[in-house]
This record gives structure tokens, sequence and C-alpha cells, in this order.
């Protein structure tokens, strides 16, 4: 019996060098598996891992929309045409925000476009919102919109939606899929229901619907600036 625990190391008196390092290791192994922390340094420790993943995917947001500015066709289209509509988009205009869950970007007359760094779940969703927003802030530009008015509203969801490749529209007609025109248009009618719901003139469902089926067709026919081949 004896024997045997002077052959277990752990039986082995340590010295105070030998104590220090196991010492740190213990730590070290406390902070890889958690075993061995107070609730304390749970907390913190969870606290930290969340604050590296945020850093991260905001990190991974801003690279992405610089990769998305200079390479997407869709982005460099819509740059350009705002640009020539007096609004130049550049990266420190278009910050990565954290947002609430239910959005992954935004346009507003004041603060301009915004991207959600916690919305998106692919650089093609990234794409596909950026388009979106500038698709609004193109309407901002060039036409009279009043935000607050829930038709004019309507009219520029229609178009984000249609031609954003959020309903992936322009990807099925490349593809040469045209039976999808009728899915598209129900797409894209219940993501501009949808986005109206956040207006404050909106009140109800019922009310978005009306704005939308009421300037469906010209608004959904409206490609501007699409009309030119990107
Ligand atoms: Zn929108």
């Amino acid at each position: 019996m004896s024997d045997k625990s002077h052959n277990n190391p752990k039986f082995v008196a340590l010295s105070t060098e030998e104590k220090k390092t196991l010492g740190f290791w213990g730590s070290y192994f406390g902070q890889l598996t958690g075993m061995g922390l107070s609730k304390e340094e749970l907390a913190e420790r969870e606290s930290k891992k969340i604050l590296e993943a945020e850093e991260l995917a905001c990190k991974r947001c801003e690279q992405w929309r610089d990769e998305l500015l200079q390479s997407s066709p869709i982005v460099k289209f819509m740059k350009d045409h705002l640009s020539r509509s007096g609004y130049e988009i550049t990266s420190e205009n278009m910050p990565c925000t954290k947002c609430d869950e239910s959005r992954s970007g935004g346009f507003s007359p004041e603060y301009g476009i915004d991207l959600c760094w916690n919305g998106f779940f692919s650089k093609d969703h990234m794409e596909d919102t950026m388009a979106h927003e500038m698709i609004h802030a193109y309407d901002h530009c060039n036409f009279k919109v009043n935000w607050l008015n829930l038709e004019h509203h309507a009219c520029s969801e229609i178009r984000a939606a249609s031609l954003s490749g959020d309903c992936r529209l322009l990807r099925e007609l490349k593809r040469g899929h045209y039976g999808f025109i009728k899915q598209h248009q129900k797409c894209v009618k219940r993501r501009a229901i949808l986005s109206l719901l956040s207006n404050p003139s909106c009140k109800s469902k019922e009310d978005a619907e009306r704005a939308v089926n009421k300037v469906f067709d010209s608004c959904f026919n409206d490609t501007r600036p699409f009309d030119e081949i990107y």
C-alpha cells in the first residue's frame, strides 16, 4: 500500500516552485474547462466569451461590407447610382451596429444606412440587405418620399424587396426560371407588409396590407435604376 502511494506522484511532497507551477496549471485548466471556478469567475468568463464573439461578428460585418463594396455587382451598381443622386456611400457612413433581432439593416433619412452585425446569417444575406437599404436611399434621394405616409413607404419596400434579391427575382430570371414570377410577387408583398408594420403610422396589419395592395402594381413595375443593364 505505502509502496504504491510512493510511486504515485500525487503523494510526493512538492517543492514551493512546483506548487506555484501546479497553481498556474490548475487555474489555466480551470479557465479552459470551467472546473474549480467560482460563480463570479464563471460569469466573468461567460461575459468575456460573449464580448469576444460580438467583436468577431462586428469585424466580420465590416470585412464583408468592405468586400461587397468592392466586388458585388448589385452593390457597386447601386453605389454608382447613389453617387449620381448626390449620396456618396463609403464604409464610414454605412456602419455595422448591433440591432434588435428582427432586422438585418436599416435606412433612415437622418442617419443613412446601418448594417446589423448580429443580423446576418451569410455574406449573400448581407449583400441583399445592402442592396435593399440602398434602394431606400435611392428612393429618398430621387423621389419626394414621406416615410410617415404608408403608401410612400409601401412603394419603397415593394421596390426594395423586389429589386434587391430579397426574393431572388433577378437570380431566378438569370437562370431562366420565369415561372417564379408569381411566387416572387407573393414574396415581395409579404415582405413589404412586414416592413410596414414597424412604421409608426401603421396601426394594424390591415393598414399595411391596404397600402401595399393599393400601390403594388405601379411600384412593382417601377424598376429604376435597374432599367439599365447592370
Ligand atoms: Zn426596407
